[in-house]
């Protein structure tokens, strides 16, 4: 028997593309294009104005997988953690975040470009859980479908343009998957399909400089982040593995290439750890780092997660941390907490735990 043709992950020529080579009009594929990145359908049966011969060769020919939802957790304030499978039964969490606490407000989402990943953070749930495998595109869009699929089910309002903002900070390292994650852009920036405008998505990486090269040379309006977090490598090393491989030196190096070539405005993430990144030498420090680029500074006051050492600073340290920068002239915002009693927040996802 045939394997079956995978049709989500393809754009609107790979799907005509492939209803030519099947012996049908193209004009059925931009049909299909719509009823997939548009209304979410998965199953050929419900695509109305497709002829019944048509759908019945379809579903015995190819497959849209959207993610199978499994569960949600729901926050007090409101942020949602959906609990998504994959065909071959990895799991994967996706965080949809409401915009505001209006009724008909608009979410983003924290989406995942790996199931576990490799890079191995000492403070963060995802890398002490290991590294399964790379998402395909069509995995990462799926978040997308699979998430305003459930949303609008549950709230009961459907508006295929509910979701604004992306931002793949889920689980995983983006660019160690570099050429899916630029493939789900395109799929997620399509005025035709999708819609999410370039500059409402946020690609965040832990430094890994290959990748930051590349989507300087890439005509996207998207913006980076970087999670920097320690501004000594000795320290960074710690937190972050990959910094042996990428010390700073050479990932500041990447980013201020990366901003001469787009002349875009970087993000530093720095998840703020107690008695561990909180000095004024640390501020010192990162000061020194920041204040030549064209960049701002997040920062995350940590999140604490069961088995792992790390401890939140108080909330007078992260107000003392927040106006050293300020006033060593950084553009800097501490970036409001949001599901981590659901353990949906920073570093706090993982597929090993079933929720
Ligand atoms: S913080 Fe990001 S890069 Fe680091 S282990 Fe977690 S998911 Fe991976």
């Amino acid at each position: 028997m045939n394997e079956k043709t995978e049709l989500l992950g393809m754009n609107n020529d790979e799907i005509e593309e492939y209803l030519s080579s099947i012996g049908e009009p193209k004009y059925r594929g931009r049909q299909i294009y719509k009823w997939i990145y548009q209304k979410n359908i998965s199953s050929f049966y419900n695509m109305s104005d497709i002829p019944k011969n048509l759908r019945v060769k379809l579903d015995e020919n190819a497959n849209i997988s959207i993610p199978r939802f499994l569960k949600q957790r729901v926050s007090q304030d409101g942020t949602r953690k959906f609990l998504l499978e994959m065909i071959d039964k990895k799991r994967i969490e996706t965080v949809v975040i409401p915009q505001s606490l209006e009724k008909n407000t608009k979410y983003s989402l924290c989406i995942s470009t790996q199931v576990g990943c490799p890079i191995g953070c000492s403070f963060c749930a995802t890398g002490t859980s290991g590294f399964q495998r790379n998402l395909k595109s069509y995995e990462i869009v799926g978040q997308i479908l699979s998430s305003r699929r459930e949303l609008s089910k549950r709230l009961k309002n459907f508006n295929s343009e509910m979701i604004t903002n992306v931002v793949y900070m889920g689980m995983g390292e983006p660019f160690l998957n570099y050429d899916e994650v630029i493939k789900s852009i395109h799929l997620l920036i399509d005025y035709k399909g999708i819609n999410i405008g370039q500059r409402n998505i946020t690609i965040s990486t832990a430094g890994e400089v290959n990748g930051i090269n590349k989507l300087a040379k890439e005509a996207l309006q998207v913006t980076l982040a970087i999670s920097l977090h320690a501004s000594n490598n000795h320290l960074r090393n710690r937190l972050i593995p990959l910094n042996k491989k990428y010390p700073i030196e050479e990932l500041f190096k990447a980013v201020d290439n990366y901003i001469k070539k787009t002349n875009r405005r970087v993000t530093f993430e720095y998840i703020m750890l107690d008695e561990i990144n909180t000095s004024r030498t640390d501020a010192t420090n990162l000061i020194k780092l920041v204040k030549p680029l064209l960049a701002n500074v997040n920062l995350i006051p940590y999140n604490e997660i069961q088995g792992i050492e790390f401890k939140k600073p108080s909330e007078s340290k992260v107000a003392q941390f927040y106006e050293w920068l300020e006033k060593g002239g950084i553009n800097v915002v501490v970036r409001g907490e949001r599901g981590s009693d659901i353990e949906a927040a920073c570093g706090q996802l993982s597929s090993r735990k079933e929720r």
